[in-house]
C-alpha cells in the first residue's frame, strides 16, 4: 500500500475496557502508519471504543510520527 502511494489516515478499533487506552501494540502500529504516510499527511487519527456509551467511550488520538498525543475526548453531553 505505502508502495503506491496510498497511506492509511485513520485507524479505528474497540478494547474491552470503559475508558480506552492505547497498548504498546497500537502506539507501535500508529508510529509505522504515521511515518510511512509523513510526506502526505501530518498524522494519523488513532481511535479507540471502549465498553462505556458513546461519547464518553470513544478516544482519539493522533500520531505525528514523533508522539501519539490525545486529540479529543468527547465527554457526555446533555441531550
Ligand atoms: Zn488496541
Amino acid at each position: 500500500m505505502f508502495d503506491r502511494g496510498l497511506h492509511c489516515v485513520g485507524l479505528w478499533h474497540t478494547h474491552p475496557e470503559s475508558s480506552p487506552a492505547p497498548s504498546s501494540e497500537d502506539r507501535a502500529l500508529a508510529r509505522d502508519h504515521a511515518r510511512a504516510a509523513a510526506s502526505q499527511v501530518s498524522g494519523v487519527v488513532f481511535a479507540i471504543v471502549g465498553t462505556i456509551p458513546l461519547p464518553a467511550g470513544l478516544k482519539v488520538w493522533v500520531d505525528n510520527g514523533r508522539e501519539l498525543r490525545l486529540a479529543q475526548r468527547l465527554l457526555d453531553t446533555p441531550q
